[in-house]
């Protein structure tokens, strides 16, 4: 059983001044894993106000300490992956493999980019008549997800730390135990008093006390567009900036000339990632018609190669993170059976499994793009199948959503994949498969987002342009 009662504020953990408590459940066996207190706004206000004291000195520091400081996290970080390993799988249900090779390495290489990128990075910029400054935009407030834990909390910190801005972080209260281990971290590299502070609760509380906080500067939110919408017209009271990180309902558009085989198990792994709990996850498999019986024999065929089981076993897909979420997702089945024909999964837990949040992937097919199955993001592992005729309708299809955060296309063709890249109104088109690239922009068009985090986009997000006329050279 795992327990932080207190917020770490200014350097240390701090009694919080709630008496609210907050169980943490294993989303795999439905029992407590962890408690935590739901801090109060006395709590925020007091990681604000040491945020702001570090503000002058920590905004002075230097590029070449803050690459150092980065890098000595990065080297923390490392010395403490079983536990965040182990603390992933607990708290969000990722099977021990996912958590390492997904959530743990993400975290890490943020920390290790954002120091590579710093190095290369410009704070004064020379336009002959003119000097542009970057410095940092002073206090920001982090709120963040649960479905990756270290992910969404290390490229925040990362960005801010490099542009030198403290920041306050609220993580998410269903999986807040990594972002305590993160507190620690820092801790013991001595980041100075009050870079970092962290309370945890509720959005109700601490969500919305830092969106309107007036001395919050920036805030930087990772989570639902509907809550993404309140934190921007909270902070329109402050007029401070924002960075929205929201949802997507993503298009995986495979070409004519697509290696079937190859496509489907990129098409099921994006459903079975993380139990399909990925914002960037593609949901909508675009598909040529004359395609279509053998790329659903190819799906059915290859399903068996992500099983479904306890995360602390050799699983590939694990729990949802509640039970809420459970429900959510079964809902979406139900509906999915009422507009399209389904070709694996359905209602119900996966067979032999009693306990956990768990569900059985599933797979539609005969999905019209105006179906409620593929406009709503489910956040679960449910496919949808479309097909098209003609490239340019691919890319219509592609496009008919209210989100843009990121899209897939598998060929082999370099001029229609390249038109079909560049067609996608998303924030990150990968194609075929793309290897991960920490330095590449990640954020969205549309309803998916404002901004960018990873790299050296990332850190601008956190710094304000100040321009300079007649700077003595
Ligand atoms: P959520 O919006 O419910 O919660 C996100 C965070 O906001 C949590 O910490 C929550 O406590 C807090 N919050 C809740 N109400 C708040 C309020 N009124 N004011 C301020 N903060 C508040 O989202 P979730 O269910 O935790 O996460 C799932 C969503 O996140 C999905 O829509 C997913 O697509 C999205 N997401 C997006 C990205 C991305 O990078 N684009 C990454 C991961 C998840």
């Amino acid at each position: 059983m795992r327990e932080q009662l207190n917020h770490f504020i200014n350097g240390e953990w701090v009694e919080s001044t709630g008496s609210d408590v907050y169980d943490v459940i294993n989303p795999a066996t439905e029992q407590v894993m962890g408690r935590i207190s739901l801090g109060t706004k006395e709590d925020l206000d007091k990681a604000v106000k040491a945020a702001r004291a570090a503000y002058p000195s920590f905004s002075q520091t230097s590029k070449e300490e803050r690459i150092e400081m980065l890098e000595n996290i990065a080297a923390e970080y490392a010395n403490r992956k079983d536990e965040l390993i182990e603390v992933m799988t607990e708290e969000l249900g990722a099977p021990l493999s996912i958590s390492e090779k997904v959530h743990y390495n993400m975290g890490y290489n943020h920390f290790a980019q954002a120091a590579e990128s710093l190095k290369d990075f410009s704070f004064m910029d020379d336009r002959g008549d003119h000097t542009v400054v970057k410095e940092s935009v002073g206090v920001s407030g982090l709120i963040t997800p649960w479905n990756f834990p270290t992910n969404q909390t290390s490229t925040k910190i990362a960005s801010a730390f490099a542009a030198g801005s403290p920041v306050v972080l609220k993580p998410a209260e269903l999986t807040p135990f990594a972002a305590i281990i993160l507190a620690e971290i820092f801790d013991k590299v001595g980041v100075p008093k009050g870079v970092f502070n962290l309370v945890n609760g509720t959005g109700e509380t601490i969500g919305n006390g830092v969106s309107s906080h007036p001395d919050i500067d920036f805030v930087s939110f990772t989570g639902s567009a509907a809550v993404g919408g309140k934190v921007m017209k909270n902070a329109s009271e402050t007029i401070k900036n924002v960075a929205l990180e929201l949802g997507g309902k993503s298009p995986l558009v495979v070409l004519e000339d697509a290696d079937v085989d190859e496509a489907a198990k990129a098409a099921v792994k994006h459903i079975a990632l993380n139990s399909g709990q990925v914002c960037s996850a593609a949901t909508r498999m675009l598909i040529p018609s004359s395609m279509k019986a053998e790329f659903e024999e190819a799906v059915k065929n290859v399903l068996p190669e992500f099983p479904v089981g306890d995360p602390q076993k050799d699983n590939y897909v694990g729990p949802l993170v509640a039970e809420k979420q459970y429900d959510r997702v079964q809902s979406y089945i139900e509906k999915g059976m009422e507009e399209a024909t389904l070709l694996a999964g359905g209602l119900g837990k996966p067979e032999g499994i009693e306990n956990g949040y768990f569900v059985k992937p599933t797979i539609f097919t005969d999905v019209k793009n105006d179906m409620t199955i593929a406009r709503d993001e489910i956040f679960g592992p449910v496919m949808s199948i479309l097909t098209y005729d003609t490239i340019d309708e691919a890319i219509d299809i592609a496009n008919d959503t209210e989100y843009g955060l990121a899209g897939y296309v598998y060929g082999k063709d370099p001029d229609t994949l390249r038109k079909v890249a560049t067609r996608i109104r998303a924030g990150r088109v990968k194609v075929n498969d793309a290897e991960m690239d920490f330095a590449a922009p990640f954020g969205g068009f549309k309803q998916s987002g404002i901004g960018r985090e990873w790299g050296d986009y990332g850190i601008d997000e956190y710094l304000e342009k100040k321009s300079i006329l007649g700077f003595p050279s």
